[in-house]
Order: structure tokens, then sequence, then C-alpha cells
């Protein structure tokens, strides 16, 4: 006699990105060379997906935009303005297109922005 036991244990490790319903982007300005629109800008604070994955430079992990020059970018930054790969034609200066996020077409952060590049020179 025997008693044939099969014990299947199936680990699924089912991670779920759940998106920040706060994050929700609203496109007030047409954007010039802007032909893809279903470029999903998730601002996703802190993950990975933000190092590892192409994402605005206003949601880049690697320098965050509050704490550093806008400028600066690494190599999976894209312009959000362009939809290209940073820096871009337009990239540096006082209107810069690094200067540019989801939030900045929200509000008006001139100041900010005046602000940051005092601080770049
Ligand atoms: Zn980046
Ligand atoms: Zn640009």
């Amino acid at each position: 006699m025997w008693t044939p036991q099969q014990k299947r244990r199936l680990d699924e490790d089912c991670q779920i990105l759940s998106e920040d319903p706060l994050s929700a982007t609203t496109k007030l300005a047409p954007s010039p060379a802007a032909a893809n629109d279903e470029i999903a800008v998730v601002a996703e604070r802190g993950k990975v997906a933000c190092r590892d994955y192409p994402h605005p430079r206003s949601a880049c992990a690697k320098n965050p935009f509050s704490t550093t020059p806008h400028e600066r970018h690494c190599d999976e930054c894209f312009c959000y303005v362009c939809d290209i790969a940073a820096p871009c034609l337009s990239w540096r200066g006082l209107g810069g297109h690094c200067h540019a996020s989801d939030k900045d077409k929200k509000r008006k952060t001139k100041r900010l922005m005046v602000k940051q590049a005092m601080q770049m020179g």
C-alpha cells in the first residue's frame, strides 16, 4: 500500500504597484514636441522604478528634484517637455526644461526656479 502525497506549494509573490491617486497629472500646456500623450508620467517617489526605468526629471530617485540642481540628471531621466532623454536642447538655463515637472504645470513656481538657478550658479 502506498499513499501518494503530493504537496504543492505555490508561492506567488504578487507585487502590486498601486498608483498614487494623488499624483494625477493634468495636461494644461500643449507640449511642442510631445506626439505621444500616452506616456504615463507616474510620479512614484522612492521606488526602484524611478532608478531603473525612464522617468521625468522631477521623479528622479537618484537626484531628488527638491534637493538637487534641476540640471543634474541620471541616465534614465527624460525631459518632461520634449519627451526625450535628458538633456534636451533646451535643458539648461533659467527657463530650461530641466525645471519642468508635473507640478510645475499646476502651480507656477517661478520663484523656486529662480532660486534653484541662483544656487546652481
Ligand atoms: Zn533620473
Ligand atoms: Zn526639453
